[in-house]
């Protein structure tokens, strides 16, 4: 692994919105837990990648093999907040097998026929996945609220509604990371002048966004409601800083991080007989001493073909790095 900076705190003790949170009070611009700065966050970001990564094949062999866990990140927050480079950069580190990413617009004509959650119920991640919705049920008390887009009598019940689904969410075996990025106004003005002033950048605009940012005191009104309100002991809100787009990422990469780690899930062990099966390869093999050209063990840790029979080798490797080699069942 190498020397690296560390959390002089976890991140998810000091970013989890608590009953008296304060969403005024928020410093955007500052980097809670972490005071090594960009360049050594992007080093410490790039090894717990790929321990990360590592992690996911532990969950993605469980689910292959019966076990009923995921993990979801939400993502939320305003127009250059930082959803999309949280997407490329973070759960870029993983493998896309192991990833379900849902994003989440104006609902289409065929949405509107249904119940808001429906399009949601049908993005959950399957068992051994990490979900990550960009936007998400929440947007129905923001935007919907913000814009009036349903009466307001109909629109308070919403949040006893979607504390109800995130229990059942979590009560079905998956781990929820709620995740609000918040940009400061100032940043946010920065980011759309910066699309509109590129030519690579034009397809990120929406003229919407201007409108959006005109409401900005309602949505942050509106934010600081839902969190109020929605951030519980089962599905907490982190609320995190997010005018340093490396902050917002290593914070949301620790986040993960800790979150499949408390999962504690240990290889799934074989349902055959391994010195059995060894023995009838053998059989079927005219140079027995032979060696594949590509080890199993140094592709990086992929390539074993999602979980389960990666034999003996893998599980030392892993193994020999310690701390992840606990059981489970
Ligand atoms: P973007 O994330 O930039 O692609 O934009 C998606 C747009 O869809 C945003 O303007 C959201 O406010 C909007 N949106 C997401 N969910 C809803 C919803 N349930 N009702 C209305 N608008 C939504
Ligand atoms: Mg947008």
């Amino acid at each position: 692994m190498g020397k690296h900076a560390e959390w002089d705190e976890a991140p998810g003790e000091l970013l989890r919105a608590g009953r008296d949170f304060v969403l005024a009070d928020l410093d955007r611009d500052a980097t809670p837990g972490w005071s090594e700065g960009k360049a050594a966050a992007e080093k410490a970001m790039a090894a717990r990648g790929e321990e990360l990564s590592d992690l996911q094949e532990r969950l993605f062999a469980d689910g292959r093999t019966g076990g009923d866990r995921s993990v979801l990140l939400v993502l939320q927050g305003l127009d250059t907040a930082g959803k999309g480079g949280i997407v490329r950069h973070v759960l870029g580190m993983l493998d896309p097998q192991g990833v379900a990413l849902a994003s989440f617009g104006v609902p289409t004509a065929e949405e509107r026929k249904h119940h808001h959650l429906w399009r949601i119920r049908r993005a959950l991640p399957p068992a051994g996945k990490i979900g990550v919705f960009d936007r998400s049920h929440y947007e129905q008390v923001l935007v919907v609220k913000v814009d009036g887009l349903e009466p307001a009598e109909e629109n308070e019940g919403r949040y006893a509604e979607l504390n109800r689904f995130d229990r059942q969410v979590v009560n079905a075996g998956t781990t929820l990371i709620k995740v609000a990025l918040m940009v400061s106004y100032e940043e946010q003005g920065a980011r759309l002048r910066e699309r509109l002033e590129r030519d690579d950048k034009h397809w990120k605009y929406n003229p919407g966004d201007v409108d959006t940012r005109l409401k900005w005191d309602e949505f942050q009104g509106a934010y600081q409601e839902m969190f109020t309100r929605t951030s519980t002991e089962a599905a907490p809100w982190y609320v995190v800083p997010a005018d340093h787009k490396w902050y917002a990422r290593i914070a949301v990469t620790e986040l993960l991080y800790r979150a499949l780690s408390d999962l504690d899930l240990s290889w799934p062990t074989a349902d055959f007989d391994v010195e059995k099966e060894k023995a009838r390869l053998a059989a079927t093999m005219s140079e027995p001493g032979y060696q594949a050209h590509e080890h199993q063990d140094t592709d990086g840790g992929r390539g074993g073909g999602g979980g389960g029979g990666t034999g003996s080798k893998e599980k030392d490797k892993k193994g020999k790095k310690g701390k992840k080699g606990k059981k489970k069942k």
